[in-house]
């Protein structure tokens, strides 16, 4: 059977996936056996998400009305119903429910209705708390088919620790990215010098590791020197695969969806207040405006130095008439080319304007010329692909050292 949770946190604590390990670990006692246990990542612009936007589901060799009582269980005990804003779900499913629930809660926004619809449909047992939104994230835990998938170890702190500062030792995240990178990544931003895997938040997760495979995981994880946690899960998940990307036009995307386009630079890249860097994106007679903010870092570097009529491809969520950028492909790179007076031909000297509109003259020989000399700007940019920097990723952004997009 498949189990599916959402919605137990809220900023004050709990999270969905530490519920969802200690769900597993009373099943285990239970005498049930847990096949998988998966951390499914959902449209990451859904407003009402406490943080990552996340589900889990675990996939359960036992009985089903006792694995369904205990999930009840474990919810009611440990989510935070306090908070307005959680509306814990949980589901049970024998039989998967239709995979394209799953691909419209990663790539765009779905309604309870919908979510009940899909779960009567494969016959489920579930339950929805107070406004049942959680049932959302739930069903599409249960429903998702990952055509990529990545590996996360999560390491959750003992109770009595939860909303003190945590105590994971510096040097030893980076000496575990040195030592695994790129089979793993996001531990650390070692560009920017910061700890990327260790959240603040008050909620239990100590740190995590993601990497390709649960043996790497695991290798970054051991090297890694902590406070003493309670547990850790590894999960499967499909953090790192683009699986929130669709393939949209400029002109025809919605709000609130994540997408790649292809198109034209037609204006220099601006920096505005706050450091935040934008430029205008064309695809035939429409436009869109592609926002590097300040948080990205070094990125912005790169985005600066595009120049009008340079082709590239955008990868980024549409939101308020922006796409906030998460990689680029720089396709073809403009040759810009400034005009300044030619040479003369008879003197060898370089000319001088004579007037606006009116050409160029040596001063010499008074000898004419229409047309202005051409002089390129040379590029230090280079065509491929440009991404933020760890700690500015999204959880679902398929990071460049897992391989470039096909396209
Ligand atoms: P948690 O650790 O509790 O899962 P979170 O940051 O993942 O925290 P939630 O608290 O789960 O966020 O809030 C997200 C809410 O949005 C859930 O109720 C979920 O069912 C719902 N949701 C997720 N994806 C979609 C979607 N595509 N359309 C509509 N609602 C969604």
């Amino acid at each position: 059977m498949l189990i599916g949770i959402d919605d137990t946190d809220s900023p004050e604590g709990m999270c969905t996936t530490y519920l969802g390990a200690v769900l597993a670990r009373r099943l285990i006692r239970e005498g049930m056996k847990i096949r998988e246990a998966r951390l499914v990542r959902l449209n990451p612009n859904v407003t009402w998400k406490t943080r990552g936007n996340a589900a889990i589901a675990l996939h359960v060799d036992g009985n089903a009305d006792h694995a369904f009582d205990s999930a009840c269980a474990t919810v009611e005990e440990l989510a935070d119903f306090s908070c307005d804003n959680t509306n814990p779900g949980v589901v049970v499913a024998d039989v998967q429910p239709d995979p394209a629930f799953y691909r419209k809660a990663v790539t765009d926004f779905c309604e309870i209705a919908e979510a009940v619809r899909v779960l009567d449909a494969a016959g489920a047992v579930y339950r929805g708390y107070k406004n049942r939104r959680g049932l959302i994230g739930a069903t599409a835990a249960v429903a998702s088919e990952f055509t990529d998938q990545t590996s996360e170890i999560l390491v959750y702190r003992q109770p009595q620790r939860w909303g003190t500062p945590r105590r994971v030792d510096r040097a030893s995240l980076f000496a575990a990215e040195a030592a695994t990178f790129p089979h793993t990544w996001d531990t650390v931003d070692a560009v920017n010098d910061v700890v990327v895997c260790v959240p603040h938040t008050p909620d239990p997760v100590l740190f995590g590791v993601r990497g390709k495979s649960p043996s790497w995981v695991m290798v970054a994880r051991q090297m890694i020197r902590s406070e003493e946690p309670q547990l850790e899960q590894i999960w499967v998940t499909n953090q790192g695969t683009d699986a929130h990307i669709l393939t949209g036009r400029i002109g025809e995307l919605d709000e609130g969806l994540s997408y790649r386009v292809q198109g034209v630079v037609i204006d220099a890249p601006l920096t505005t207040t706050g450091g935040h860097v934008s430029f205008t994106l064309r695809d035939g007679n429409h436009t869109v405006r592609c926002m590097a903010y300040e948080p990205t870092k070094n990125f912005r570097q790169i985005v600066r130095e595009l120049v009008r009529g340079d082709e590239i491809t955008a990868h980024g969520s549409y939101k308020k008439g922006s796409i906030n950028l998460e990689k680029i492909r720089i396709i073809r790179l403009a040759e810009p080319a400034v005009p300044r007076p030619p040479v003369c031909t008879t003197c060898n000297k370089r000319m001088t304007s004579d007037g606006t509109g009116k050409g160029y003259k040596c001063k010499k020989c008074g000898m004419h010329a229409q047309e202005p000399e051409l002089q390129k700007i040379s590029r230090t940019l280079k065509t491929g692909w440009y991404e933020v920097p760890p700690t500015a990723r999204r959880h679902l952004a398929k990071p460049l050292c897992r391989g470039k997009p096909e396209y």
